[in-house]
C-alpha cells in the first residue's frame, strides 16, 4: 500500500531520469501525481482517418512517418516538418525551433496526433500534441486519459505510472464530511481517483469528474466562510436602531424613487446595521446604477444613531465630487461634512482631525489620507470604501481599526460574475444592483475598421459643435508605459492640429503626477475642455454627464470588462451617447470578441464573457486575486456545483470538529497559495 505523500521515485521504473522528467511537471510524490488530472480524454472509436480531417477543427488521428523534413530557414528559426499517413490520406506535422522531435517521430514509427487542422497546398497541422504509439500499446482500446505533457515526458510514462499506482493500492484520504457525501449523492474520493485516471464509462467519468470539482470548490468556500467568521466576532459590533426622522427626511429629499434594486439593498444593509454582528457587505453595481444614492442613506443612518461615517474613495475627484453630491442631499438635514485629502496643508488636515475627535463633523469624505494616524473619529459608526478593488484589504481594516468594530460596506463598480464574486469576496456579503435607473438612453456602441477613421472623427468634432464633450482612448501596450504615454502624446498633439484644431483639447496619461491629471480632469469636467485624450487611466467613477462621445482606439488591446469600464464614462446624461471601438481585426474571434460590446450593456455578461476567454488571471490582472489555481473546478462554468458546494460548505463549518480539521485539509489541497488568502 502505498502512501499519499510517498514518492514517485518508489515505484518501479522510475530512475533519476525519469524522476526528472517527472519534476518538470512538478511531480514528485504519489499524491502530486493523482492529482495531475489528464486534461481531455481519447477514445480509439474517435480517431479519425486523415483523408475525413475537417481544416479548422481539433481532431485526433494517427499515422506513420513516412518523411522528415528540417529546414533552416533564417539564423534563429528552424522548421520540422513530418509527413504521415494513414494510408487514405496524407499530413504535414510542423513545428517550429523544436529539432529535437524529429530523433522521437523517426521514419517509421506510428504516431498519434491531436491539434487544429489546417489546409494550405496541403493539409496540416501546426504543433500538434504528438506522442509515438507503440506497436503493442497496453492502454489501446479504453477511454484513455491525456496529461498535459513538456518536451520528452511520454504520456505513456504518466499512464503507466497512475496505473501501477491504482494497482498498488493507495491510502486516498477522504477530505468531505461523510454527512455531505452522501447528502449530496458524491461518489467517494478514492473511486473518484480511480475513475478520473481509468474510467470505465463516460458517464461514470461525469460523476467522477463532478464530484472532484465539488470538493474542490468545497474545500475553497470553507476557507472563505472561516475567514469570514474569523472577522466577524459575535456580539461585540455596533447595534443601529431602526430609521428615525432623519432617515425619512433624507428618503423623502431623494429627488427621484429607488429601483427595485436600490431598494433590495438597502434593506440589506438596513438589517446589517440593525444588526448587533459588524456588517461586512459587499455592494457592487455597473457604474451609475445609483450605489451612492445607497450609501447615503447608510451614511444618514449611522449619524441619525449618533455615529459618525466615513466615506473613502481612491483619487482626490472622486472624493470632491462624493463630497459635492452627498453635501446636496445630507447639509441640509443638518449633517456636518467634511472633505479630507492629500492636497489640503498639514494644518488644514490636521483642523480636520480635530473636528472629527470632538465630533464635530458627521460624515468625512476623503482619500486614502483617511488612515493616518492624525485621523481621530469621535465615534465611528460605519465606513464605506468606493471601488475597492483600488485599496489593499489591509488600508480597509486600518479604517475599521479607528473605531470599535464599525459596520463596513464596500461598493464597487467591477462587475463580475456570480461565481468569481462569491468566490474572491467570499468573506463578504453580496448585495447586487443589476438594473440602472429608469430614463438611461442606452449607450449606441459601434464597431469599426480603421479606414474609418476619418468619417468617425468629424463626427466627433459635430458632436462637440453641438456642445457634447468627448473621449478619446489610446490603447495602454502593457510592455512600457513610457512608450505608451509617447503614443497617446503623439496621438493628442495629431488630433489637436488636424480633425480638432478648433477645439479645446487636453490630455491625461499615466506618467503625469497626480496632481496634473486631477487639474486635467477637473477642466474636463468644468467643460474648459472638449476633448480629452487619454490612456486608461480615466478616472473609475468620475461623473461628466456633458460627455456623451467616446473613441476607443485599437480596441483590440483591451478586456471586455475593461472596455466596458470605460464605456460607463459616458451615456450618464440625457443625451444620447455613442462609444466607437476602431480596430484593425475585420474577422475571427477578436472580432467576435469585440461585437460582444456592441450587443450587450450587461456588465455582467460582458464579465463573464471575458472570463470565460481570457481566464481569472488575465481579467483580473496578476495582483489582483490572491485565489489559489483551481486543479479541475472551472470559475466561470460551474457555477451550478459551486452553489451546493457553497451551501455544502456553510452547513459544514457550523461543526466545531470539521472547523477543526480545516487548515490542515486546506494546507494540504491548496499548499501555501491559500493561507495567502486566509491571511489577506
Ligand atoms: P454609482 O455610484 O453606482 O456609479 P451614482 O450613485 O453616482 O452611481 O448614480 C448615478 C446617477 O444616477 C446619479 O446622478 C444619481 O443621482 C442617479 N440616480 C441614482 N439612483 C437613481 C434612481 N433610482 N432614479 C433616477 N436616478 C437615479
Ligand atoms: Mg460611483
Amino acid at each position: 500500500m502505498l502512501e499519499w505523500s510517498s514518492p514517485l521515485q518508489y515505484l518501479k521504473g522510475v530512475g533519476p531520469v525519469k524522476a526528472g522528467q517527472l519534476a518538470k511537471l512538478g511531480l514528485f510524490t504519489v499524491g502530486q501525481l493523482l492529482e495531475y488530472f489528464p486534461v481531455r480524454y481519447e477514445d480509439q472509436s474517435r480517431l479519425t482517418a486523415i483523408a475525413s480531417l475537417i481544416p479548422g477543427q481539433l481532431q485526433t488521428f494517427q499515422g506513420r512517418v513516412m518523411l522528415v523534413n528540417e529546414r533552416r530557414v533564417r539564423r534563429g528559426l528552424t522548421i520540422l516538418t513530418i509527413t504521415v499517413s494513414d494510408g487514405t490520406g496524407a499530413i504535414e506535422l510542423v513545428w517550429f525551433n523544436q529539432p529535437f522531435l524529429k530523433k522521437k517521430y523517426q521514419v517509421g514509427r506510428m504516431v498519434r496526433c491531436y491539434g487544429k487542422i489546417e489546409k494550405h497546398f496541403s493539409m496540416r497541422a501546426a504543433n500538434p500534441e504528438t506522442e509515438v504509439v507503440e506497436e503493442e500499446d497496453p492502454f489501446s482500446g479504453r477511454i484513455q486519459p491525456v496529461y498535459r505533457l513538456v518536451e520528452n515526458v511520454a504520456q505513456n510514462l504518466l499512464r503507466g505510472l497512475v496505473e501501477q499506482i491504482l494497482q498498488a493500492g493507495v491510502l486516498i484520504p477522504e477530505v468531505l464530511p461523510e454527512s455531505v457525501r452522501r447528502e449530496y449523492g458524491l461518489m467517494d474520493r478514492a473511486h473518484a481517483f480511480h475513475e478520473i485516471h481509468e474510467p470505465e464509462s463516460t458517464e461514470i467519468l461525469d460523476q467522477a469528474v463532478s464530484r472532484l470539482k465539488f470538493e474542490e470548490l468545497f474545500l475553497l468556500q470553507c476557507g472563505l466562510l472561516a475567514v469570514k467568521a474569523q472577522n466577524q466576532k459575535p456580539f461585540s459590533g455596533i447595534k443601529h436602531g431602526i430609521d428615525g426622522m432623519l432617515s425619512h427626511q433624507v428618503m423623502a429629499a431623494l429627488p427621484f424613487t429607488l429601483t427595485g434594486d436600490q431598494q433590495q439593498a438597502w434593506r440589506d444593509i438596513r438589517a446589517d446595521m440593525e444588526d448587533s454582528q459588524p456588517m461586512q457587505r459587499l455592494l457592487q453595481g455597473d457604474v451609475g446604477s445609483g450605489k451612492t444614492v445607497v450609501a447615503a442613506l447608510a451614511l444618514v443612518k449611522t449619524v441619525e444613531n449618533g455615529f459618525q461615517g466615513a466615506l473613502m474613495a481612491p483619487t482626490e475627484i472622486l472624493a470632491e465630487q462624493h463630497f459635492t453630491t452627498l453635501s446636496k442631499l445630507l447639509a441640509p438635514l443638518g449633517i456636518k461634512l467634511g472633505l479630507l485629502t492629500g492636497s489640503k496643508t498639514k494644518k488644514q488636515k490636521e483642523k480636520v482631525g480635530e473636528l472629527l475627535a470632538a465630533g464635530a463633523i458627521d460624515v468625512i469624505i476623503g482619500t486614502h489620507a483617511l488612515i493616518q494616524e492624525y485621523v481621530q473619529f469621535r465615534a465611528l459608526g460605519l465606513i464605506v470604501t468606493d471601488e475597492q478593488h483600488r485599496f489593499g484589504v489591509k488600508q480597509r481594516a486600518k479604517l475599521q481599526e479607528k473605531g470599535n468594530e464599525p459596520d463596513v460596506l464596500v461598493m464597487t463598480a467591477t462587475p463580475i460574475p456570480r461565481t468569481m464574486a462569491l468566490t474572491i469576496y467570499g468573506d463578504l456579503d453580496v448585495s447586487l444592483i443589476q438594473t440602472l435607473p429608469p430614463g438611461r438612453k442606452p449607450i449606441r456602441t459601434f464597431l469599426r475598421g480603421v479606414e474609418k477613421r476619418e468619417a468617425i472623427y468629424r463626427f466627433v468634432a459635430d458632436e462637440i459643435r453641438k456642445g457634447r464633450q468627448a473621449y478619446v482612448v489610446c490603447p495602454l501596450v502593457e510592455e512600457s508605459e513610457k512608450v505608451d504615454t509617447q503614443a497617446a502624446v503623439q496621438w493628442f498633439e495629431m488630433l489637436k492640429n488636424s480633425y480638432f484644431e478648433q477645439i479645446p483639447c487636453g490630455l491625461i496619461h499615466g506618467k503625469m503626477k497626480a496632481a496634473e491629471k486631477d487639474q486635467a480632469m477637473t477642466e474636463f469636467y468644468q467643460n474648459h475642455i472638449s476633448l480629452l485624450v487619454a490612456t486608461t487611466v480615466i478616472e473609475v467613477g468620475v461623473n461628466v454627464p456633458n460627455a456623451t462621445v467616446m473613441v476607443v482606439e485599437g480596441a483590440e488591446r483591451f478586456g471586455l470588462s475593461q472596455l466596458h469600464q470605460l464605456r460607463g464614462r459616458i451615456g450618464r446624461g440625457a443625451y444620447q451617447s455613442y462609444c466607437i471601438l476602431i480596430s484593425k481585426a475585420k474577422t475571427g474571434e477578436t472580432y467576435d470578441r469585440l461585437k460582444v460590446m456592441t450587443e450587450s450593456s450587461d456588465g455582467f455578461k460582458i464579465a463573464e464573457q471575458d472570463l470565460l476567454l481570457r481566464g481569472p488571471g488575465q481579467f483580473f490582472g496578476t495582483r489582483q486575486h490572491g485565489l489559489p489555481d483551481l486543479k479541475i473546478a472551472n470559475i466561470v462554468t460551474d457555477l451550478e456545483i459551486l452553489l451546493r458546494a457553497r451551501a455544502a460548505a456553510q452547513q459544514a463549518i457550523t461543526s466545531d470538529s470539521y472547523r477543526g480539521k480545516l487548515p490542515k485539509l486546506l494546507k494540504d489541497y491548496f499548499g501555501g497559495s491559500f493561507t495567502h488568502i486566509l491571511q489577506n
